[in-house]
């Protein structure tokens, strides 16, 4: 008898297992691939951004999910106590821009390398090539899990499979219907993390072309000021991914997605307006188009007074009042339409999944099967880039198993 099985190796369940073990419990680690942790030593381009400098509080706000939800994981185990956890085992951590932290190293094996060490120290047996079938569950309760149609018995599983993004790391999907099984609703998922393909035509011829502070706004909601990057199929980048897999849950319904881009969001409305105004005295008889220039890339400014119908050869001196306003518009909320997404084989994250509203925020347990619990992407909390997904997945697997 097994006091916990946790399901999958990745940071949630290589977490969960050691700080199960390291209350006493007798763990046994289930992994489908041949290897753990393979997302873990890809994330962040293999250099992990792990965590970030945002208390519980200010952190739990940024995800999609409501923050009561996040909240008891994330004070339970914070940034500042998973940086010194790797710490204390070996790993310090570093910051370039006092907001991503990764490990001093550069190396995410080296989290890997601490988390496989402390499951060595602690007992955790893991299972390698061990793909969980099913979910045991009598009379609302879990008993254990089958592997090549064997069963192992246990009253605690730990789900920590992971999302669909990247199926070569071992996201395939599967562990959500296991939870499906076991009687959870499944919330559809769709690529987050993502680059978006746009409707508009413009959209694709010019990629590579880098917007460096925008904005993208859908409906209410606006995303994070940094890199727009042109795809050859739409838009990418920083500025982009963190809305994405909300756009995607919204294309599930609708064929196309109203999205409003600000081209240069450290400038507002009126800091354009004075700048036209402060052009047509200082440098009225230079081409718009020039100015426009020393702003964005100069293959972007042409498709910019395209868009605004301003011939190429406008004077500054002489932007009548209609082009002036088409072209702010277009400046602080320029229209692009989503139409779809690059897909799995490029997306970071999951949206949907586990829906929150099953689970217990207290102890990460389901509320529909005693004995159940879910840590990491499984579960639809809807985390931005910038290592909140992998902070989410320690701290949701703390909390779930560390009792
Ligand atoms: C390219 C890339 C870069 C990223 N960079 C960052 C970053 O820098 N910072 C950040 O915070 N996040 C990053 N992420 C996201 C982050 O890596 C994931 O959110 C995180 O790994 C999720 O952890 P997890 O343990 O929940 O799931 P996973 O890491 O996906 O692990 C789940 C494990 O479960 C196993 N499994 C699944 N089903 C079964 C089953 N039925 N039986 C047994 N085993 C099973 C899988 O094989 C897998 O090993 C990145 C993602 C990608 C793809």
């Amino acid at each position: 008898m097994t006091d916990l099985i946790v399901v999958g190796g990745g940071p949630a369940g290589l977490m969960g297992a050691v700080a199960a073990a390291e209350r006493g419990k007798r763990v046994l680690l289930l992994e489908y691939l041949p290897a753990a942790g393979r997302k873990l030593l890809a994330s962040g381009a293999g250099k992990c951004n792990f965590t970030n400098i945002l208390e519980p509080e200010e952190m739990a706000q940024r995800f999609v999910v409501n923050d009561r939800f996040l909240l008891p994981a994330l004070r339970n185990f914070s940034s500042a106590a998973a940086r010194e956890w790797f710490f204390r085992r070996g790993v310090p951590s570093f910051t370039e821009d006092g907001f991503h932290f990764f490990p001093e190293s550069r190396k995410a094996a080296d989290l890997l390398n601490v988390l496989l060490d402390e499951c060595r120290r602690l007992h955790v047996e893991i299972r390698l090539r061990s793909e969980v079938q099913e979910i045991i569950v009598k009379n609302g309760a879990v008993c254990g899990v089958t592997v090549d149609g064997k069963a192992i018995y246990s009253d605690a599983v730990l789900l920590a499979c992971g999302g669909r993004s990247y199926p070569k790391f071992g996201a395939t999907g599967k562990g959500y219907l296991l939870a499906e099984k076991a009687g959870h609703k499944l919330l559809p998922t769709v690529p987050a993390l993502v680059g978006l393909k746009l409707k508009e035509s413009w959209g694709s011829s010019m990629p590579g072309i880098i917007l460096p502070s925008a904005q993208m706004r859908y409906g209410k909601r606006s995303g994070r000021v940094g890199e727009l990057i042109f795809t050859h199929s739409g838009i990418s980048g920083p500025a982009v991914l963190d809305l994405s897999g909300e756009v995607n849950k919204a294309l599930l319904n609708t064929p196309e997605v109203q999205l409003h881009l600000a081209l240069n969001a450290e400038y507002s409305k009126q800091d354009w307006q004075e700048l036209f105004q402060k052009w047509r005295k200082e440098n009225g008889k230079k081409q718009l188009s020039t100015l426009l220039a020393a702003e964005f890339p100069a293959q972007f400014v042409q498709l910019l007074l395209e868009l605004s119908h301003i011939p190429a050869d406008r004077k500054a001196a002489l932007l009548p009042a209609q082009e002036q306003n088409t072209l702010l518009n277009n400046l602080t909320a320029l229209p692009v339409t989503a139409n779809g997404n690059d897909g799995w084989l490029k997306a970071m994250a999951t949206a949907g999944g586990i829906s929150p509203e099953e689970v217990k925020a207290n102890s990460l347990e389901s509320k529909l099967v005693k004995g159940l619990y879910f840590a990491g992407e499984m579960l639809d909390v809807g985390a931005p880039c910038g290592g909140y997904n992998i902070q989410w997945a320690f701290s949701s697997a703390r909390l779930a198993a560390g009792r």
